[in-house]
């Protein structure tokens, strides 16, 4: 971030120092030409009302006009364009004048301008010629430094300027960074304070964002140690019986009769060892694979009919009745999350329900929202428990969820599943008189 202020500082003020040097070097080297022009016009004026070059009996080996005014240079033009007088150079070495722009001009008008580049690059020649009486013409130049070299020259000082300018740079930005970094870094030390203003209402919006992400993460990382401890536990206490009963068998200390039921508590324990490994695995499954499940378009009621067939006996062993009604709905979804869904749904129905109680799973489309309904007249949820039931682990009664097979993960699943199908789930119940779980897809 440093280096990027930096780097903008410095290039918008080189552009700055570069763009300022030009305009004012343009402007200045415009009006420094004006001027130059004017005082050469006077110049050529003034000697020409001397009328010295108009005199009859003038001797050209006398005039000496070098001496006097070095940097302007005269020259007398006779009406041939032969050169009668230059002050700087002997006027047989001169070529005819005829030729020159300014002589040709001063001929016809009176005055005559021009500018050439002189044969150094670095300087131009200002001519301004006039017309006198007798017909001559007179001229005179001076030197002055071109643009270009005007930039050479000032070269050294913007170069100067330039690194000042930069080294300036470099320490407001330095200053500038950590001016404006060091709300950031007390917003972000400041993450866990809910009372914490950023200074700027600019950061507002990042603030919050930064202290819900940092709280989600928090929070998720309390629910995987959480959900860690409880899995620890939950595998411990049938591993321990297990180990216990075998022990005790293996001691020869059981009587024969109690021997079987030695047995099946330790065929017991290793099977809710085996759903709970099941559940865990399924959960994992489902954190992982989040994004990269398969969907197609299922039945709804193909897959809870499949689900009610299979769950009857089971249902029939503890004197529960199931029922299915509604009809074909279609829903865009995984066949075998879905199945794994009304399968947890249902044996809870069952699993919660007392001898000569009714299982109901309903399957319609509403306003083309499909809709599967699952409703027993079991021992139903108390209101403190009913948000919380689809917490890991989470049991209302949790012996009879013991004894029943149940892992406390089953509704855990559940949600899970309704998330990735971006459905929703309603739980309606009451103690006493039964639980109803409608989900809308
Ligand atoms: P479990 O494996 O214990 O059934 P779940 O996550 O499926 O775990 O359910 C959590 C708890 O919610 C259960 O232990 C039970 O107390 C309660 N529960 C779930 N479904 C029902 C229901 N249909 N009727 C009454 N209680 C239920």
């Amino acid at each position: 971030m440093k280096n990027k202020i930096n780097t903008r500082l410095v290039g918008i003020a080189v552009l700055a120092v570069i763009a300022t040097v030009v305009g004012i070097t343009i402007i200045y080297y415009g009006l420094f030409q004006r001027r130059i022009r004017a005082d050469l016009s006077v110049n050529a004026k003034l000697l020409r009302d001397t009328h010295y070059f108009e005199s009859v009996n003038i001797d050209i080996n006398e005039i000496d006009l070098s001496t006097d005014i070095e940097e302007l240079r005269v020259t007398w033009i006779a009406e041939d364009g032969t050169v009668l007088y230059d002050n700087d150079a002997s006027t047989g070495s001169l070529k005819n004048h005829n030729d020159r722009p300014e002589i040709q001009e001063a001929f016809i008008g009176g005055v005559g301008e021009a500018v050439r580049r002189s044969d150094t690059m670095n300087k131009n020649t200002f001519y301004y010629a006039v017309l006198l009486d007798n017909g001559t013409v007179l001229r005179v130049a001076t030197n002055a430094q071109s643009l270009w070299a005007v930039f050479v020259s000032a070269a050294p000082i913007i170069t100067f300027i330039i690194l000042m300018i930069i080294s300036m740079c470099v320490v407001i930005s330095h200053l500038l960074t950590k001016q404006l970094l060091k709300p950031i870094e007390v917003m972000v030390s400041n993450l866990e304070n809910s009372d914490y203003e950023s200074p700027y209402k600019e950061l507002d919006p990042i603030s919050e964002m930064l202290r819900s992400q940092h709280t989600d993460v928090l929070a998720a990382a309390k629910a995987r140690q959480d959900f860690t401890a409880n899995v620890s536990h939950e595998l411990k206490t049938p591993l321990t019986a297990i180990s216990g009963y075998a022990e005790l068998l293996e001691g020869g200390m059981v009587g024969e009769e109690k021997k079987n039921h030695f047995y099946q508590e330790i065929r017991k324990n290793a099977n809710r060892l085996l759903a709970l490994i099941n559940d865990i695995i399924k959960l994992s499954e489902l954190d992982r694979v989040d994004h990269g499940i398969a969907f197609e378009k299922i039945d709804l009621y193909e897959v809870a009919h499949e689900c009610v067939n299979e769950l009857t006996v089971n249902a029939k062993l503890k004197d529960i009745s199931i029922a299915i009604e509604g009809k074909e709905s279609a829903i865009h979804g995984n066949r075998e999350l879905i199945k794994e869904l009304i399968e947890n749904l249902v044996q809870n129905a069952i699993r919660y329900n007392n001898p000569g109680g009714k299982v109901l799973v309903s399957v319609n489309t509403i306003d083309n929202t499909a809709c599967l309904i699952i409703k027993d007249n079991g021992i139903g949820i108390p209101a403190a428990d009913q948000q919380r039931v689809f917490e890991r682990f989470y049991r209302v009664d949790k012996s009879r969820s013991k004894a029943t097979g149940g892992t406390g993960l089953g509704l855990a699943i559940v949600k899970h599943i309704v998330e990735i199908h971006d459905a929703s789930i309603e739980l309606d119940s009451a103690p006493g008189v039964g639980t109803t779980i409608t989900i809308m897809f």
